[in-house]
């Protein structure tokens, strides 16, 4: 069976990938399985030379990576060029990681029946880890899953979203040239009911690490069985604009952060309170920006929003714009379908709490502006919801600052920006439903791997 790639602007056929079946899963496990068991006996230096090279050959092949995630993801060209630049440094960071992966001296003495007794830890590789991943960043998202699995020593099968495999086809061809031992990567192409429901219960993979919705999340928690699960999940962000803060600047860093990808990031601005004294002054200086977007093919050079992924996607997003309206929300501008797979770039004010727009992950290029009065009542409006992945907030005042950090139930707090802030680097990640550990290469490799305590008893 054949899976054909789409070209979220037009519905065009890019290319057609051969469908993995539940045997080819299978069939990969077993020869990953032997292929760890050779690559673990690789130097750690030879690992940081194959991840190396590969953050360089990403680099070198720059414009073919960026035009097949725009084409097949509906990102325009500049935000698929900045996705190659943020996975070049995310194979760096993986490949620094390689020579850190390290244990420690434990003081079995310090118990009276340590006596004699001397030892230390060691990390190893789980073996074959899982990594499933979504649609919106085909590149750094997969990078973020492969370039620590593999900086750990651990072979690593990768399914990723069926509208964007051509991306992560072209990075296994680049782990390759870059010196990948054979049998360390596979890539299978298949639904995430099917295909990835398969890779999340077989008992040969002992992690799973998954980026995407949580209704996919929880039901790989359901059939995962016993092994590590690594959920990277949605969230509805908030950012909290206090009295004191630049109009003007903030005002741009919102657009940015709301409708970068037609807002498909799970980190996108999607809720916004400001202080109630600022409001017609913040939402003054909003709208123009917004109106100064420009929607249309996502490979032309001055397009500021493409496409929704699909048609689908861009239905169920009018559709929950039309419930808030229904609930007494006001849209100050835009809030129209347009053709199959856009939206114009929205601002809706005065939306109930009840509302879908509130509540659930919106996944769409439109951002809810709402009042609040104090910094308390604005952190329990944040925290109204089952997700917690990041929040910003816009402050000049530092105990305001510090009651956010404490208060805000969510992975990151981002002071003086927007919630969709993200260094690779960082320990990234949600609390609550927003998920279960954390990505970064540092902080990935200890997910990938094991602690094997050595003691050495001397009489
Ligand atoms: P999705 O959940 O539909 O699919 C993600 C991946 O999971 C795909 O490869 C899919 O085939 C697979 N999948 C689906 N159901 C599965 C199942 N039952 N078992 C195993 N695999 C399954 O998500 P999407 O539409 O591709 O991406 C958008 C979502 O991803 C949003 O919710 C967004 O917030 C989230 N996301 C999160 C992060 C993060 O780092 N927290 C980053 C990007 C995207």
């Amino acid at each position: 069976m054949k899976i054909l790639v789409k070209n979220p602007y037009n519905g065009s056929v890019i290319s057609e990938v051969k469908a993995s079946t539940k045997d080819d899963v299978d069939r990969e496990i077993q020869i990953l399985k032997k292929g760890q068991k050779k690559y673990q006996g690789l130097s750690s230096y030879k690992r940081f030379v194959i991840l190396k090279k590969t953050s360089d050959l990403l680099r070198e092949h720059k414009k073919k990576f960026s035009h097949t995630i725009a084409l097949e993801s509906g990102k325009t060209i500049k935000e698929a060029r900045a996705e190659v630049d943020r996975a070049v440094q995310t194979f760096l960071l993986s490949a620094e990681e390689s020579k850190r992966i390290k244990g420690e001296t434990i003081p079995y003495d310090s118990v009276p029946e340590g006596e004699k007794k001397s030892g230390f830890y060691i990390r190893v590789p789980v073996g074959i880890v899982g990594a499933i991943t979504p649609f919106n960043f085909p590149l750094n998202l997969v990078a973020h899953k492969v370039g620590p699995a593999l900086a750990a020593s651990n072979a690593v099968l990768l399914k990723p979203s069926t509208k964007t495999p051509l991306t992560a086809l072209l990075l296994k061809d680049t782990l390759y040239k870059a010196g990948l031992p054979g049998d360390v990567l596979s890539v299978v192409i298949g639904s995430g009911e099917d295909i990835g429901n398969h890779i999340v219960s077989h008992k040969d993979i002992r992690v799973i690490s998954f980026t995407g919705s949580l209704n996919a999340a929880e039901k790989i928690t359901k059939s995962a069985g016993i092994k590590r699960i690594l959920l990277e999940c949605g969230s509805n962000s908030a950012c909290i604009i206090m009295d004191d803060a630049d109009i003007e600047h903030v005002a741009e860093r919102i657009v940015r952060g709301g409708y970068a990808l037609a807002g498909q990031v799970c980190i996108s601005v999607q809720r916004v309170f400001v202080e109630e004294g600022i409001m017609d002054d913040f939402v003054s200086a909003l709208i123009p920006k917004v109106k100064d977007l420009k929607m249309g093919n996502q490979m032309e050079e001055d397009t500021d929003i493409g496409p929704m992924i699909s048609k689908g996607a861009r239905d169920r997003v009018i559709s929950w714009i039309e419930e808030a309206k229904d609930r007494g929300a006001r849209v100050l501008y835009g809030g129209r379908p347009i053709d199959d797979t856009f939206i114009e770039p929205t601002v809706i004010t005065n939306a109930d709490e009840s509302c879908k727009i509130m509540g659930e992950e919106l996944f769409g290029p439109v951002v809810v502006v709402n009042k609040f009065s104090g910094i308390e009542n604005a952190i329990n409006k944040v925290n109204h919801t089952k997700y917690g992945l990041q929040a910003g907030i816009f402050t000049n005042n530092l105990d305001v600052a510090l009651s956010a950090i404490e208060g805000l139930e969510v992975g990151g707090v981002v002071i003086g920006d927007v919630p969709t802030y993200r260094a690779d680097p960082m320990p990234y990640g949600g609390m609550k439903y927003s998920g279960l550990g954390r990505e970064g290469p540092g902080f990935a490799v200890e997910e990938y791997t094991e602690i094997k305590a050595v003691v050495f008893n001397t009489p």
